[in-house]
């Protein structure tokens, strides 16, 4: 999405869902907003966790779910499989939440296809068991991220997400609806208290890959990660030519398209300094902070179970 934020003419637009998710809301369908992290501080500094869930209820969404609990879930499945296969089955890994990055990767070096995590990504993960818990419900991923609408496009992934909006479209329907977050009564039942710090930590460039390290902290304590972080996709491509040279053996490389990572991405709004502060006061808020004290942890099979036919499609 960097050349839709980037291009000087403005001559780049996205396909939007607006229209979708608006009709759905109106037929009265049971539509479930899975929100990333990175919401955090996008829609001003009154909107508070629960004063979102307050205004989403009053535009006539069933339910918001955080996608922090499938970043949960993600962390803890790339930390055995870094455990598992690295060295023995390859000499790196990729994380695999980042569609701009992933894609990439796998195209300018097919031969890395099978070092990218085979993770499901925290937007899946999240709609998949939104999915399994009300099978008559329409998934919105509301995020910062223009990639997201392709990777929710793939053949497989389209029944579990079936809209992407991002955090700037959100806004759109929030004006639209004339919703003033100033006036609306938070319902107290409504905070957000499931998805861990480490996973809301996902947000900001880095998060992911502290996050496995720090889940491997619990899960071994005696293996140690190297990691490297590459943000913006310049960034990721010296990554991946420094990994083809050999000189990334043994590392988690977490590559993020946007710079700065997802609070950085083309659909949010806030600058992204306040963001990362923003971001960071959710991720303390958490009742827990690491991704192995996820309460939906038990999931994890369930929801990766359609999981070996759909990667790489
Ligand atoms: S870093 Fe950018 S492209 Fe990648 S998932 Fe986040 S918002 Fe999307």
């Amino acid at each position: 999405g960097m050349c839709l934020v980037n291009c000087p003419f403005g001559a780049i637009a996205d396909k939007s869902q607006i229209y979708q998710v608006c009709q759905a809301l109106h037929k009265g369908e049971k539509v479930v907003a899975c929100v990333a992290p990175a919401f955090a501080g996008q829609f001003g500094k009154e909107a508070t966790p629960a004063k979102l869930h307050a205004a989403m209820k009053v535009l006539g969404f069933y339910d918001v779910v955080e996608v922090a609990i499938g970043a949960d879930l993600c962390t803890v499945e790339e930390a055995h499989d870094f455990l598992e296969e690295v060295p023995a089955k390859q000499p790196w890994m990729g994380t695999s939440c980042c569609p701009a990055w992933s894609v990439m990767a796998k195209k300018l070096y097919p031969e890395f296809t099978d070092y990218i995590s085979m993770a499901l990504t925290p937007m899946v993960i999240t709609a998949r068991m939104v999915k399994k818990d009300h099978p008559d419900a329409k998934t919105v991923f509301i995020g910062p991220c223009s990639a997201k609408k392709l990777e929710a496009n793939r053949r497989t992934i389209r029944s579990d997400v079936d809209f992407v909006l991002t955090f700037e479209e959100m806004l759109g329907i929030f004006d639209a609806a004339d919703i003033d977050f100033s006036k609306l009564q938070a319902n107290p039942e409504d905070e957000m208290d499931e998805g861990t710090g480490m996973g809301r930590g996902f947000a900001v460039g880095g998060g992911v890959a502290a996050a496995v390290v720090e889940a491997v902290k619990h899960i071994d304590p005696d293996r140690k990660i190297q990691i490297e972080y590459g943000d913006g996709l310049k960034n990721c491509r010296k990554m991946l030519a420094m990994a083809k040279a050999g000189k990334r053996d043994g590392y988690l490389l977490e590559g993020m398209g946007c710079p700065g990572g997802c609070v950085a991405g083309a659909g949010t709004i806030a600058p992204i300094r306040d963001s990362m502060m923003t971001v960071e006061k959710f991720k303390n808020a958490a009742p827990s902070m690491s991704c192995t004290e996820s309460p939906y942890l038990d999931r994890l099979e369930e929801v990766e179970q359609k999981y070996e036919i759909n990667h790489h499609d």
